[in-house]
């Protein structure tokens, strides 16, 4: 650079390259990419004062999994299962073509086994006739095996609805609000993800 820039002003430049890169690769900037742009300032630059991963988290780029620190690759993998809602075979993980791949995993020396218990999921090793699920409660990553078609939750967060139900219940003096309710549960199916969609109790 011939100009000297501040650490403000080299910022700057940098992640208007980045986003520039990233509309051109589809979102994808890997450092071959940067490198091989001739951009300024260089990669080494950017490493060095701001971190690369933080800079491309900073420009909204997801980063590229090999450049995620092993935590933050478990805690992609116990977000995606979370999103799946059960725990799949490995076969079936890699089928569903699911982040972090099993490749990223044991780039760390990581089998999908161990990143799963490490997630904090147990994983079969052994055929199973029914697939254990993962709570349906926002923010809750229990496993659990479900004991019948409609069981959502674990059995913490179905405490918690349940104390939670009837503690709105006891409140409503309303007696056609009351009634509504339960006109609403004699015709559900019954299952706390309708009760707590019925009570409001959804929205933690
Ligand atoms: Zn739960």
């Amino acid at each position: 650079m011939s100009k000297v820039y501040t650490k403000a002003e080299a910022k700057k430049l940098i992640l208007r390259n980045l986003r520039a890169l990233s509309t051109e690769n589809k979102g994808k900037v890997t450092p071959e990419i940067y490198k091989s742009s001739g951009l300024k300032p260089s990669y080494s630059y950017i490493k060095e004062h701001f971190g690369w991963t933080n800079i491309l988290r900073e420009a909204n780029i997801m980063p590229h999994p090999s450049m995620l620190t092993a935590e933050e690759l478990i805690q992609q993998l116990k977000d995606s299962i979370k999103e799946l809602g059960y725990i799949p075979t490995s076969t079936e993980y890699d089928k569903l073509k699911m982040k972090p791949d099993s490749d990223s995993l044991s780039k760390r020396g990581l089998t999908w086994s161990e990143a799963m218990n490490e997630a904090g999921f147990r994983t079969y090793g052994k055929p199973v006739k029914v697939k254990d699920r993962v709570c349906y409660n926002a923010g809750c990553y229990n496993q659990y095996t479900p004991e019948y078609e409609h069981h959502w939750y674990c059995d913490e967060c179905q405490k918690d609805i349940r104390g939670k139900f009837i503690s709105k219940l006891n409140d409503m003096k309303d007696a056609n609000a009351l009634r509504k309710i339960a006109l609403q549960l004699a015709t559900s199916n019954n299952s706390f993800r309708t009760i707590t969609f019925i009570m409001g109790l959804d929205k933690n």
